[in-house]
């Protein structure tokens, strides 16, 4: 959906409400695509005091696979967006504003944007994710393994001897 910010501005419309679907099975997260449904978007773009101001909800399903056990798992997505919107910004460091290349917004480029900004670097199945040992694979939130221990072995039959 694209729209016109300073037509929109000097218009007459104060409000655009919108409510659609987002196709973001293509969007490449960390080498993972997790959007394999469609992405709920609902909300408006509001003239308010010469300013053009997105508020918008976005929610959905995400599956992704942990990067520390490698299995697959499930994580909503619920993001709310208010950000104004501008494109003939002076002071490009401006936070609380998001800067368009041109007067035409592209707001599914803009909610493509702050989805991907949402996520962090790292995809964990939980906080405290005990991943796979890295000597025989097992899966250590389900299962425990010797492997930890006799990696210390060595070190402590070689101190047997010592002592
Ligand atoms: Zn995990
Ligand atoms: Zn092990």
């Amino acid at each position: 959906m694209k729209i016109n910010i300073a037509q929109f501005l000097n218009g007459n419309e104060k409000v655009i409400p919108f409510d659609y679907n987002l196709d973001f099975s293509d969007v490449d997260i960390s080498f993972q695509h997790p959007f394999t449904e469609p992405v709920k978007v609902n909300g408006q773009l509001i003239n308010r005091a010469g300013y053009a101001y997105l508020q918008a909800k976005l929610t959905g399903d995400g599956h992704f696979t942990c990067d520390r056990c490698g299995e697959c798992y499930d994580s909503p997505v619920d993001l709310d967006i208010d950000t104004a919107l501008a494109y003939d910004l002076e002071d490009h460091d401006s936070e609380s504003i998001f800067e368009l290349d041109s007067e035409i917004a592209d707001l599914d480029e803009i909610f493509y944007e702050l989805l991907i900004l949402s996520f962090g670097s790292k995809f964990l199945c939980r906080e405290d994710c005990k991943g796979i040992c890295p000597v025989c694979g097992v899966n250590l939130n389900i299962t425990q393994c010797d492997c930890a221990k006799s990696e210390v072995n060595p070190r402590l039959a070689a101190l047997d001897t010592l002592l």
